[in-house]
Order: C-alpha cells, then structure tokens, then sequence
C-alpha cells in the first residue's frame, strides 16, 4: 500500500480555508470516497505527489498535456516570453501568429477570438450566437459539459454529474427557461424541439463526441442531421472542442467527421498548460464581435503573451510532427485494446468508448454506452474501488465515472502495458 499521510495532512490545512479543498470539485475525490493527492511535480508521463509516490497519468491535467507534462519547449517558451514581461494590455504579434495558426488546422475557423478558459469560451459564443440571429433559446445536450455558465449548468456532465449537481441552485428560472434539452444520439429529440420553436432558436451547442459523461461516440447520422437542421432552420451551431480541439485530430472532431459547425470553441490544448480558452468561426458571425459589431466581449488578460507563447508553441508541435496522431492512435490502441482483452479474458461486464486518445472504462451490464441515461445507469460504487486500485499500483485515472481517460504523446508502451497489467489485476479482486 502507498503511504498518502502528506496528502491527507495537506487536504485537511486546505480545506480550513478553500472550499471543499479543491478550486474545482470534481479534484475533491468526493465521488470515489478518498482524499484528493496533492502533486508536487511532473513530467512527461508521470505525475509526482508530495508523498513522493509516482504515477502514470491518464488525467493529464483533465485534457491539456497531450504532449506529456513539462514538455521542454513548452517550458522554454514561457520562460524566454516571460522575461519580456507578462501582461501589456496592447495587441502582441503572438496573437496574430496564435490565430494565423489555429485557422490553418482548422479550416471552419476564419476569424477567432481569444479568452481564458473554455468556460469563457462557451459562454461567449452563446452570447455571439444569440447577437447574431436575435432569438434567445440554445439547445445542449443531456450529460454534455460547456463549462460552468448558467445557461449550461442544466443536465451538465463533468463534475456536476459527478457531485450530483447537474442543475446548480443559483442558476435562475429565467436562464433555466430558456435553455432546452435534448437527448445525445437522438435526433428526434432535437426535431422535435425544432418543430416547437421554429424561429427561436438560437444556437445548438454540443460536444461532437461527449467526454464528460465519459467518453460517449457520436452517430455520424446524428451529427449530419442536426447540421442539417441548423442549416434548414438558421440556428448558430456550435461544436465545443474544448476537450476534443486539437486532440482528436489536427482539425479536431470536426475533421474526423467531416462536418462543419458554425462556431467552434477550443480550450485544454490550446493553452498547452496555461489557461487559455477561444472561438472562432464563419466571418460573417465573428463580425458581429465589438469593436467590429454591437456583441461586447472583452478580457484584460486574454491573448496573455505567456498563455499564447505556450499554446502556440503546443500547436506547432502538433501540426509539424511527422505522423503525431498516428503514433498516438497507436499507443491508445494497444492500451484500449488490451483493456478490452481484460475485460474479455475475466467475462467482466463493462464497455470501453475509444476515440483516439480519449476513453472511458464504464461498469455497466450494458452492451454499449451511447447516452446520458447509458452512463448514469453505471456502477460507480465499483468505479470507485477500481479507481483506488489502481492509484494504489501507480496508475492515476479521472476520480470519477463520468470522465475520459487522456492518452500523451510522452506514455511509453512500457508504461501502457503496466496500465494494462493493474487493469486485469484490479478487475480480477472486484469480480470476487
Ligand atoms: C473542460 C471543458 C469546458 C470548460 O473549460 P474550462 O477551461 O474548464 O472552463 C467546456 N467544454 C468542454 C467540452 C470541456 O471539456
């Protein structure tokens, strides 16, 4: 058993004065019954607590870390951007060189604006989209997570579904109202909202493929269909790629599916590390945004030239390695297919939703998990107790059911077949 007496020590001073310990909930381990670890250090693969335990991380600070944590080229762009100071509050070539870049991986983007976090992200295309067509209604998606806006905190995933809370009390009747909700890979729920509101609304906002209910695989008829109906009835619509952009694909879920939204949202990668979020889109809605049009965004910190130094510096890695998602299919390949033999070789009742370097164990009796109400049906007392075994053998997943898994570019085979070893070993106790 490792020794987590430090961590414990730590959490109990945090939570006298952060609340709940955490400044974000789902880090709380509340979900698994445990005790956040407190990381004192990373790199590439591996994450240290302050225990002096390592692990192999599959959180990769909850989707960012593609290249594997303390990337030396990452590192040394912030540090030479940094010693010409950190902020100005003025235009920087960085941002131009950062927007020149995201367009040319991802060709719906002709115009982008930057932000601090996806949350920032979201909220500000909904608001851009609801400018453009002058309707106020957004349709989400059941289990789908944009961060935590009021208008999104209705049936969220991430750690909302977690905790339990997937409508937050502070979130007023008014905004309530005017979100609807349909059901993931089920289009006639989205029909069937159009029909209602013909002219209303505004914008459809989804996750092209779900990662904060767990990783849940979009049907590409359901994707078509709601392009389709987008289109048919003038609404916005609005791929959030924050955990998708840029992972997936140099072009995100976008490309793989080959369908092309109105407006994008990016976050995670884009940042490399540092707190970054972005939308962008089709020219004619982008030039609605002030100062150009009447829909007012601003941000003191945004296009930060530490936060563009890094994302940039991340991009560029990305789209100029020969074969970088090729190599990365392979490696979640061999970990998704060799959790797949566990789960055959013990006949142990549980699904693996795969797409590329995102995947989600679910413990469910289901044949397949393809919905909100898939996911919620799973067994998250024996999430838990897997959850705990493996940290124990120094694997470190999400802290909870309802979130993807991150394969990097820094995981070795070595490493994915030690995954793979404490995978069969702590299926193996949980089937007696
Ligand atoms: C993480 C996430 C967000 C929120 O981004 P933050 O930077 O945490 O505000 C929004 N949408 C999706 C799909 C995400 O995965």
């Amino acid at each position: 058993m490792k020794q987590y007496t430090q961590s414990i020590e730590a959490f109990k001073e945090a939570l006298k004065h952060i609340p709940g310990g955490v400044n974000s909930p789902v880090r709380s381990f509340k979900s698994v019954d445990g005790d956040p670890l407190f990381i004192a250090n990373a790199r590439g693969a591996k994450v240290f607590d302050i225990d002096g335990n390592e692990y192999i991380d599959y959180v990769g600070s909850w989707g960012p870390m593609i290249l594997g944590h303390s990337h030396p080229d990452i590192i040394m762009a912030i540090q030479k951007t940094a010693a010409k100071g950190t902020s100005f509050g003025a235009p920087t070539l960085l941002e131009t060189e950062m927007a020149i870049q995201i367009k040319k991986m991802v060709p719906s983007i002709d115009s982008i604006r930057m932000v601090n976090s996806g949350t920032e992200a979201t909220m500000s295309a909904l608001r851009l989209a609801r400018g453009y067509t002058g309707r106020e209604l957004v349709v989400k998606f059941e289990g789908c997570y944009h961060g935590h806006n009021d208008s999104f905190l209705i049936k969220a995933g991430s750690g909302a579904l977690t905790l339990g809370m997937p409508n937050s009390p502070g979130v007023t009747s008014g905004t309530a109202k005017d979100t609807l909700i349909a059901r993931y890979n089920d289009l006639d729920s989205v029909k069937d909202l159009f029909i209602r509101y013909p002219d209303q609304i505004a914008a459809v906002i989804l996750e092209p493929v779900a990662g904060n209910m767990g990783v849940v695989i979009p049907d590409l008829e359901f994707l078509k269909g709601i392009r389709e109906l987008c289109t048919r009835y003038e609404t916005v619509l609005i791929f959030d790629e924050v955990m998708t952009g840029f992972r997936l694909s140099k072009g995100g879920a976008q490309q793989i599916f080959g369908i092309t939204p109105d407006l994008t949202t990016f976050g995670k990668i884009i940042g490399g590390g540092l707190p970054v979020g972005a939308y962008g889109g089709k020219q004619e809605i982008m030039d609605k945004l002030a100062p150009k049009g009447p829909v007012y965004q601003a941000g003191t910190l945004s296009g930060n030239p530490l936060a563009m130094a890094a994302g940039l510096t991340a991009l560029k890695i990305l789209d100029e390695t020969e074969g970088f998602y090729d190599t990365l299919e392979e490696k979640s390949a061999r970990l998704g297919d060799g959790i797949q033999k566990c789960l055959d070789d013990l006949k142990f009742p549980g699904v693996l939703n795969r797409i590329g370097s995102m995947f989600t164990l679910f413990f469910t009796e289901d044949a397949k998990v393809s919905s909100y109400a898939d996911a919620c049906r799973c067994n998250t007392t024996n999430y838990a107790r897997f959850f705990k075994m493996a940290l124990d053998s120094g694997v470190y997943l999400a802290p909870s059911q309802f979130e993807a898994g991150f394969m990097s570019a820094a995981h070795t085979t070595k490493k994915i077949d030690k995954t793979i070893e404490a995978t069969y070993e702590a299926l193996k106790v949980l089937k007696n």
